[in-house]
């Protein structure tokens, strides 16, 4: 009689289950039309965001990067990238015209979470120490007289109000930093003070936001690139912009003409947007409540944990793994991008990484093949709908700049040079993106309009950057 009951409970709970999956699935839906819908909100925003400081949720804000490499750029130039999990010190020496670059090293580190929530001085000081040994192992290395003056490209991932192309005050914090006595610092201005602090020689040339980096590192081997996007811990795009149609700029109109925008899409919001009950709980918990819900929906920081949350309410209600709510399923952000990656990609018959997966993180170890089935399910759907919609946020890009449709004589190549580690790593969510813009713009579009992988173009951006500006620095002082 016992198991009888069980069985009958169980069949009463999978369907309960099933219902919930299938309220996400459709509450995430993201149609074409839809996604059109979401692209012209985000163009309108982008216009609004270009018209007044303030005028948006969208920042649009000014980079000072009115020019972009031309492949001119010679010698050795230093970049410092920190933004998401990791941050990284690279050494990157241009041989100038023809030659592009000659040779370059990095050391990578990661951010010990304390940090992230401590002190601007603290933070700093970790970052200015590293620094200081990767200069250290280099002038040893290179029998080099100490105390060389090294120009310095700082690649800061997070939104930065700039007032100059090597300065500019820190917004907010975004991904998963939050330390409070930073906001409203000039960033250049306290790493610099670290540096002076660890007797390190360095200038700041240029601050930018890692979407410069990676547009400016993608112009330097191809012409043809326009926009960036990151897709990664956080999100964001950058594009070129012609400065005449900035109405909030009133500096100098720049030779060029030209002046690139950092959007900070991540903080893109709209009514459009398919958002779930499990997205808002996901918002109010965070630690910037409101702020980057386009982020929230789309970027790495994120999808495993919204995957975590639809399973502990199927767990909750509806008994999906057993009678008992794994322990484990209850602690925030335990279900990380990267293994939801691994799951929704399992091959094999028997779903064993799903199986492993469960097991090693959550302590489920009584997962039969049908919830494993459905489990993958979840994360195709999670996947699926931050992927169409970070295409329908390029395509709103593509529109801004008047590239979405063909233009009279002939195509216009546009580049996008993309980075990040969920569109390195994760490809069912590459390939739905790729596929949605492709979906989104007609096939004869998109074949003008390339997506190009721009492997960690930040940093090597950040270095052209400082070079360029690093003359200029020099013929301005
Ligand atoms: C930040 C952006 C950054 C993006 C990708 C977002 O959270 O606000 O400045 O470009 O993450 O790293
Ligand atoms: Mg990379």
């Amino acid at each position: 009689a016992y198991i009888v009951r069980q069985r009958m409970k169980s069949s009463g709970e999978w369907a309960k289950a099933m219902a919930i999956v299938k309220e996400f699935e459709e509450k995430c839906g993201a149609p074409e039309v839809k996604l059109k819908q979401v692209a012209d909100a985000l163009t309108v925003e982008m216009h609004a965001g270009l018209a007044s400081e303030g005028g948006s949720k969208l920042k649009m804000l000014i980079s000072y990067v009115d020019n972009l490499p031309t492949g001119d750029e010679e010698g050795v130039f230093y970049a410092l990238d920190l933004g998401g999990t990791n941050f990284r010190v690279l050494r990157v020496q241009l041989g100038g015209k023809e030659v592009g670059v000659v040779h370059q090293e990095f050391s990578e580190a990661s951010i010990p979470p304390a940090l992230m929530s401590h002190s601007s001085d603290a933070l700093f000081d970790y970052i200015a120490e590293k620094l200081a040994n990767f200069v250290a192992e280099e002038e040893q290395r290179f029998q080099q007289p100490p105390g060389r003056q090294r120009e310095l490209g700082f690649t800061f991932s997070f939104p930065v109000m700039q007032t100059s192309i090597n300065s500019g005050t820190l917004i907010r914090w975004t991904k998963g930093f939050s330390i409070d006595d930073a906001v409203g610092q000039d960033v250049v201005a306290e790493l610099t003070k670290a540096l002076q602090r660890k007797g390190v020689d360095m200038r700041v040339a240029a601050l930018v936001n890692d979407t410069i980096g990676t547009l400016a590192g993608g112009r330097y081997t191809n012409k043809d690139v326009s926009v960036a996007v990151i897709l990664g811990t956080g999100t964001n795009a950058a594009y070129v912009e012609r400065a005449q149609a900035i109405p909030k700029w009133h500096g100098p109109l720049p030779r060029s003409g030209e002046m690139v925008i950092n959007m900070e899409w991540g903080n893109f919001r709209s009514s459009h947007l398919p958002l779930t009950e499990f997205d808002h709980a996901l918002d109010v918990e965070s630690l910037n409540p409101g702020e980057q819900i386009f982020e929230k929906i789309t970027s790495g920081m994120y999808l495993g944990e919204i995957l975590r949350r639809v399973l502990l309410k199927m767990a909750e209600e509806a008994a999906f793994f057993g009678d008992e709510v794994p322990p484990k399923l209850k602690i925030p952000f335990i279900l990380r991008t990267p293994e939801m990656s691994a799951m929704h990609h399992d091959m094999s018959s028997d779903l064993r990484v799903v199986n492993n997966k469960l097991k090693d993180i959550l302590e489920i170890s009584n997962s039969t093949l049908k919830t494993r089935r459905v489990v993958i399910d979840l994360c195709n759907i999670v996947a699926t709908r931050g992927a169409r919609l970070a295409a329908a946020g390029v395509l709103g890009v593509l529109k801004k700049m008047g590239r979405d449709t063909l233009r009279e004589g002939g195509p216009q190549r546009t580049v996008i040079a993309m980075d990040g580690g969920l569109y390195e790593h994760y490809t069912e969510y590459r390939k739905c993106l790729e596929n949605t813009l492709r979906e989104l713009l007609g096939e004869e579009t998109a074949s003008s309009i390339v997506v190009e992988h721009s492997n960690d173009g930040s940093g090597i951006g950040a270095a052209l950057l400082a070079a360029s500006h690093s003359l200029y620095l020099e013929e301005n002082s």
